[in-house]
């Protein structure tokens, strides 16, 4: 589902961030990313996600090859991707329902259509009862949910995460872990950056950590 091939990445400072990248994720698989601050996990998440493009090596994501995609084509593989953040970028002017729906109003699917989709997508963060409620009167944990139905709303068969439990205690950490779980045992392949080596430490999936830009020898 995601591969990649000797991918190096230098920003236009020409500070090479990931170097000689080679690695697979498959189809329905769930792994963890890992390594110090600053060797280069969010870059990693960004060229997937296309928000960066690889200098030099090719990333293939669902059969796609992204060098290759042209640029007209890049909002409709974004679709494809669910992006979740540590900070979750909520809009606190907009109700818990209309920033789950944000995704499916850019895609111009109809009014009943994403209706639909959004109780859907609150449903499975356990989020029904505040569709109406404003993201600042949610807790942190809560907060977090949404920014999950956000991301899984479009149904993407890859959701990435940037260390999604970066402010969260341990209990609701678990509980954002159990989601994403929940996620992959419906087929989607999940990909989370976290330097949470506790949490990490307790769930059986795979880990695939970066030193300084390169694969860490595991
Ligand atoms: P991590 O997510 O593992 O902390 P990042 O991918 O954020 O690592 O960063 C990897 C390295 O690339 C860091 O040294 C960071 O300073 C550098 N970096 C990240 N974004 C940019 C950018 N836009 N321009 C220049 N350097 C960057
Ligand atoms: P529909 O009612 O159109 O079938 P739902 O949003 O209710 O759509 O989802 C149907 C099923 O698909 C659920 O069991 C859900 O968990 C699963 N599913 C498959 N892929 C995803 C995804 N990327 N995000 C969320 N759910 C997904």
């Amino acid at each position: 589902m995601i591969q990649f091939n000797d991918v190096y990445k230098r920003y236009p400072n020409q500070y090479e961030a990931l170097s000689g990248l080679s690695f697979e994720l498959d189809k329905g698989e769930m792994a963890f990313l890992t390594g110090h601050s600053g060797a280069g996990k969010s870059t990693l998440l960004k060229l997937i996600a296309l928000i960066e493009r690889s200098s030099h090596g090719q990333v293939i994501v669902n059969n796609q090859n992204l060098g290759r995609l042209p640029k007209w084509k890049i909002p409709y593989y974004r679709r494809k991707i669910g992006l979740v953040f540590q900070d979750h970028n909520l809009l606190h002017d907009r109700t818990v329902f209309d920033n789950v729906a944000l995704p499916l109003i850019i895609a111009g699917e109809n009014h009943r259509e994403i209706g639909r989709r959004v109780r859907a997508a609150l449903d499975k963060v356990g989020l029904l009862s505040k569709e109406r409620t404003h993201p600042i009167a949610l807790s942190g944990g809560e907060q977090q949910r949404v920014g999950i139905a956000r991301a899984v709303v479009n149904r993407p068969p890859v959701l990435l995460a940037d260390e999604p439990t970066g402010n969260l205690d341990p209990t609701l950490s678990q509980e954002i872990m159990a989601l994403f779980t929940q996620f992959n045992q419906v087929g989607v392949t999940v990909f989370i950056a976290s330097h949470d080596q506790e949490l990490i430490n307790r769930l059986p999936y795979r880990r695939i950590t970066l030193n300084h830009g390169r694969l860490a020898v595991q």
